[in-house]
């Protein structure tokens, strides 16, 4: 009897885990379930998958706030960096605000 509490302990403690390091609740709930205590401490050894490390093609850092947002991203959804339209663009290209304005809709309009 003792065993079969030991399991349900071990994938509760499993779900937790891994809803801490952003990982699989649901497929680490059953491994718990059926490998007991071996499965929480695999899991305890895996790295937390929400990464500060940038994966090229799949995430980038932003050089203002220092998170890491995915790849296509536009604009930080931390601070509101403009990958498109970096800080100091305008003063380097001495254009009007206005004119700023109307390129930068332009690209969007073309989704670039
Ligand atoms: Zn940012």
């Amino acid at each position: 009897m003792w065993f079969l509490i030991v399991m349900i302990l071990s994938a509760f403690v499993c779900y937790s885990i891994a809803s801490a390091k952003h990982r699989a609740t649901g497929n680490w709930f059953l491994s718990g379930l059926f490998l007991g205590p071996v499965a929480v401490l695999i899991l305890l050894l895996l790295p937390d998958l929400a990464t500060k490390e940038e994966i090229p093609g799949v995430s980038k850092k932003c050089p203002q706030c220092g998170e890491v947002v995915k790849s296509e991203s536009r604009i930080c959804r931390f601070c509101g960096y403009d990958f498109i339209w970096p800080d100091g663009w305008r003063e380097e290209d001495h254009i009007s605000e206005r004119e700023w304005i109307e390129e930068r809709r332009k690209r969007l309009l073309r989704g670039n």
